[in-house]
């Protein structure tokens, strides 16, 4: 089946087949892991599907892919070595969530005491 004009637009999908350069910190068959080309704090990873998948509420029905994708980030936060000193996920989806990058990522924060404020 070839890709539909979303996946071959998609950012994060080029980043995934390797066409555009990333800094990689975590990659296996379904999920991969690249620090953020604009860091909000000292770690900041997003983890990501490679295959397209526009954002969570899409995942709603695959409880499986879902944990997979969060027990990666957990995985990045503790490589980290986040665990400790704390860290946040986040993952945002459509207008009203800020979401820039239509390819779900989950955003791995940490480094530093984080804003309380989440909105
Ligand atoms: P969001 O607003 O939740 O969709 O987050 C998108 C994130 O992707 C932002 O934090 C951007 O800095 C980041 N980003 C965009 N392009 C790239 C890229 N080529 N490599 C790494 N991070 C990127």
């Amino acid at each position: 089946m070839s890709a539909d004009s979303t996946e071959q637009d998609c950012i994060f999908c080029a980043i995934a087949r390797g066409d555009i350069p990333s800094d990689g910190v975590y990659a296996d068959d379904h999920v991969i892991a690249f620090r953020d080309i604009n860091p909000q704090a000292p770690s900041h990873v997003l983890v990501a599907p490679r295959r397209h998948v526009a954002s969570i509420d899409e995942l709603k029905d695959d409880q499986e892919f879902l944990g997979r994708v969060m027990a990666v980030a957990i995985t990045v936060a503790q490589a980290e070595e986040l665990a400790e000193s704390g860290y946040r996920l986040a993952t945002n989806h459509g207008r009203d969530g800020a979401q820039s990058v239509p390819h779900l990522h989950v955003h791995v924060l940490g480094g530093r005491a984080l804003n309380g404020r989440l909105g």
